[in-house]
């Protein structure tokens, strides 16, 4: 089997122009990053459709992989194979991942956007804006401290912390600044991976710059003696902060192994934030396209929720069909077999035993209306018989499932659920309804979000965090979505609780105000927002050849 890398060596891709020209975007709205990379200009860009937007989400993710990605460019191809004019919008890759664990965020084997390297890397420096915009007011902040800190901002409470996009744990907490009275004041502080950062977040959510910088103006820094808030407009940092964004808004353009146009922009967490690529690439994309494939990060309980729950409301899209990935290798390590057997041979009990998990997605996204169609993303030891066992499954709930080999054969491999979900689309999706209303106060959307699509018996907020969200209701931000950091490998707050588990508590641990974002964070469990490295990193295997291409990047 060639490595993703090597199949990407192996593309024939075509100028960034043709890709442009074939998708509908008339040269002066195209700004070149080089030969194979663009940006879009949103504002010179004609509307020629009113697209059905696609959502790919997957059961509980599991370290043997479900394929999302792949998945989302494999159905994107197949679309454009069957005569649909097509748009894929997916998340740009951190690179603290890319040299961390081994595995990129541009798909796999025949269904890749290109050039993966490029893209795992620097792209076309979004990463590097944000991750400086967010500095910026971080230095603002310790300056206006320096110089006298007339808006009494409280040390101890100043919660803008400092981002990079690098994978340190060692930058997770620190003192700072040191060094005598020229340095300024020395208190607690820490740096969080730039796709933690709100303001990620925010240009994911952000409709234009207007909205943008109004947005980055409400972030709140910290608090004063008295708690009352103290804002990034306060520091005047919003308008500079702006203008480092001003190119990163821009949704950038690629294209796939099979010379097909995709959108990759924004990449927010999945737990603290929302997950998903930028409003701006979705709703650029309905306009350009008549089908808008996209990409939930984790399982339907985080991704889908938050992709319905907080993206399409904030931003007032909605889904017209739902794709569910699941994989037999997935469903066996839900049914309790150890990652290193599953290469042991058939095991339909196990998978039997493991489709508990997709079941209770099935029914979660039903939930919001629509009836998933469930890809079965096919890994190459998979048997007829475990798949069979996936099919008798779906359709006891009314799903269709559809075996895909986009991964070994490209678009070609997923014609079938291209068919079955562009007719879905077509339909659309009258019934669907988001979980709860904006209106449903804080502490109820939480328990909602636990109990109906978690299936916690008990839902634990103590009593601190119910005075925080009241006091946040109060000023004005009860309005909000809640956004729930937990676990993805579960249902439950325990990632060793696979399958569908039933009877636990949902602890919330502690509450955040993501107030230029517009959302709640819940948290619940151990969050980290600032990763680690493995034992053995995968940038330790990553250099260039003799002939300087780059090798070990997946
Ligand atoms: P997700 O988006 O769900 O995190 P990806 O699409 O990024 O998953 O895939 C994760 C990894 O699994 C990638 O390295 C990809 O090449 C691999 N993969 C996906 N589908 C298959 C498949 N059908 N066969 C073999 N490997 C696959
Ligand atoms: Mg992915």
């Amino acid at each position: 089997m060639p490595t993703d890398i090597e199949i990407a060596r192996q593309a024939t891709l075509i100028p960034i122009t043709e890709v442009a020209k074939n998708a509908g975007v008339p040269d002066e709205a195209l700004i070149p990053y080089g030969k194979y990379k663009a940006k879009v200009d949103t504002a010179t860009l004609p509307t020629t459709s009113n697209g059905k937007l696609i959502l790919v989400t997957a059961v509980n993710p599991t370290p043997a992989g479900e394929g999302k990605t792949t998945t989302s460019v494999g159905l994107s191809d197949a679309l454009h194979r069957i005569g649909k004019k097509t748009m894929l919008c997916l998340r740009e890759p951190s690179l603290g991942p890319c040299f961390g664990v081994k595995g990129g965020g541009a798909g796999g084997g025949k269904s890749q956007v290109m050039p993966m390297d490029e893209i795992n890397l620097h792209f076309t420096g979004d990463f590097h804006a944000i991750t400086s915009a967010h500095n910026l007011l971080s230095a603002m902040i310790d300056n206006h401290i320096y110089w006298g800190n007339s808006l009494d901002i409280d040390l101890r409470r100043v919660t803008w912390r400092r981002v990079l996009d690098m994978n340190d744990r060692a930058l997770r907490q620190i003192v700072g600044p040191l060094g005598g009275v020229s340095n300024g004041f020395p208190r607690e502080t820490g740096f969080d991976i730039t796709v933690a950062s709100e303001i990620m977040a925010i240009l994911c959510l952000a409709s234009d710059l207007d909205d943008l910088q109004k947005r980055l103006g409400d972030i709140i820094i910290g608090y004063r003696r008295d708690r009352t808030p103290v804002f990034c407009r306060d520091v005047k940092a919003d308008p500079a902060m702006t203008v480092l964004l001003k190119d990163a808004i821009l949704p950038n353009l690629v294209q796939t192994l099979e010379n097909r146009p995709a959108f990759l922009h924004g990449g927010p967490f999945a737990n603290i934030a929302h997950g998903c690529n930028s409003v701006i690439a979705t709703k650029t994309a309905l306009r350009m396209a008549d089908y808008v494939v996209t990409e939930a990060g984790f399982g339907a309980d985080l991704g889908a929720e938050k992709f319905m729950d907080i993206k399409c409301r904030l931003a007032g899209l909605k889904p017209d069909a739902i794709v569910l990935v699941a994989t037999v290798r997935a469903l066996k390590m839900n049914g309790g077999v150890a990652k290193a057997d599953l290469t042991k041979g058939e095991n339909v009990d196990a998978v039997r035993a493991g489709s508990v998990n997709l079941k209770r997605h099935i029914e979660n996204v039903k939930k919001f209306g629509i009836t998933p169609t469930i890809a079965i993303n096919h890994f190459y030891l998979d048997t007829d018989a475990e798949i069979a066992v996936i099919q008798e499954m779906a359709k006891e709930f009314g799903a269709d499932a559809v075996i895909c080999k986009h991964w070994a054969e490209g678009g070609a491999g997923a014609e079938e659920l291209a068919q079955i979900v562009a007719t879905k689309a077509d339909a659309g999706a009258p019934d669907f309804d988001q979980l709860y209303p904006s209106s449903m106060p804080l502490a109820d959307k939480i328990t909602t979000v636990a109990t109906e699509i978690y299936r916690a018996e008990n839902v634990a907020i103590p009593t601190a965090v119910r005075k925080q969200l009241k006091q946040w209701e109060e000023m004005g931000y009860g309005e909000f979505p809640v956004c729930m950091a937990k676990t993805q490998y579960s249902f439950s707050t325990d990632p060793t609780q696979l399958g569908a588990p039933t009877g636990h508590e949902i602890a919330i641990r502690e509450v955040r105000l993501s107030a230029g974002a517009g959302f709640v964070v819940a948290i619940a469990g151990d969050i980290m927002t600032m990763p680690g490295l493995p034992k053995v990193p995968s940038a330790e295997g990553i250099y260039l050849d003799e002939n300087g291409q780059i090798e070990g990047l997946f």
